[in-house]
């Protein structure tokens, strides 16, 4: 697979398909794994308010020295600013803190489904967007129903972040999103470097390939269509991670990590009753 692939959005906006997510980097430590990430060739960022490093992310933008333009940055809404004002004043606060004019890619990071008010942050997403401070905007942990009432507004997502990973593969959603033309993303695409790395066919698939499972995983994400941004803070496993660009796996290999998915492999909240 070429390096540095993009992906069409359905509102006409590119997303380079493999980038690098900063959930449980330090607001210290960010600043240089980002920097380190931009240096091998990583130019989409996955961060988000409530990871607390959107001004080390946007630090180490800043002095990469790279045009903006070439880069793809999204950040995410958090679940106490749901609301239509609060959604505008929070971009702008995470603009601030990054320091940047516009996010490539503005996201709702949980439905939360029993407050209600995803239709109304909806409606400011679309005022953000026409607004030019974010180029796309998109839902993260959206339930079916949740989804289907922001489809109904006739604007549709153009990307949606869910955990998906080889032992909780998302078919369903996945299915569904493709129906609608947005571009899954895939949080947790390593399972939090645990169970799925550790599995016997992934395994033995990277071995067939003198690859990793970490790279396996990748290539598998990248040959189902999802975008992927595996997080790490050793730089070893970040230029590891990007390596898995090189990594085809014939149509066989990706069957048999398809059929790995599990009824109990779901790693963080469930979106439906997660409220808080
Ligand atoms: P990942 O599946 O990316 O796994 C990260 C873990 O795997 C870390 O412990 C890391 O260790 C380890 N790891 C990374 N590379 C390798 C490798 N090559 N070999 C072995 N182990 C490795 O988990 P995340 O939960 O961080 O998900 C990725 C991103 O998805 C997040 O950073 C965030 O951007 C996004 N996300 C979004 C959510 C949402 O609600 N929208 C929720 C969760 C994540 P180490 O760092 O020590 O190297």
């Amino acid at each position: 697979m070429a390096r540095n692939q993009t992906l069409k959005l359905n509102d006409g906006n590119t997303i380079p398909q493999l980038g690098f997510g900063v959930w449980q980097v330090d607001a210290d430590v960010a600043e240089d794994v980002v920097a380190k990430a931009l240096q091998i060739g990583y130019r989409h960022i996955d961060t988000a308010k409530i990871y607390g490093n959107e001004e080390g992310v946007g630090r180490a933008i800043a002095n990469s020295g790279i045009p903006r333009e070439e880069l793809f940055v999204t950040t995410k809404l958090w679940n106490e600013d749901q609301g239509y004002e609060s959604t505008l004043e929070a971009v702008d606060k995470s603009l601030e803190r990054l320091g940047l004019d516009y996010v490539d890619l503005y996201l709702i990071h949980w439905s939360q489904p029993e407050k209600g008010k995803y239709l109304d942050t909806w409606k400011a997403f679309q005022e953000i967007k026409a607004s030019g401070k974010a180029r796309s905007i998109g839902v993260s942990n959206f339930t079916e129903k949740a989804l289907q009432d922001v489809l109904d507004t006739g604007v549709v997502p153009a990307a949606h972040q869910i955990e998906l990973h080889p032992y909780f593969n998302q078919r369903a959603m996945r299915e569904i999103d493709a129906r609608h033309g947005i571009v899954t993303e895939a949080w947790s695409p390593l399972g939090q470097g645990k169970a799925d790395l550790q599995d016997a066919t992934v395994q033995e698939i990277a071995r067939a390939h003198g690859a990793t499972p970490a790279q396996v995983v990748i290539a598998w994400h990248l040959a189902i269509g999802n975008v992927v941004f595996p997080k790490s803070v050793t730089p070893e496993r970040i230029q590891e991670n990007w390596d898995a660009q090189d990594l085809t796996l014939s149509q066989e290999e990706v069957a048999r990590i398809d059929a790995l998915t599990r009824d109990d492999g779901r790693i963080g909240p469930d979106p439906a009753d997660f409220n808080d």
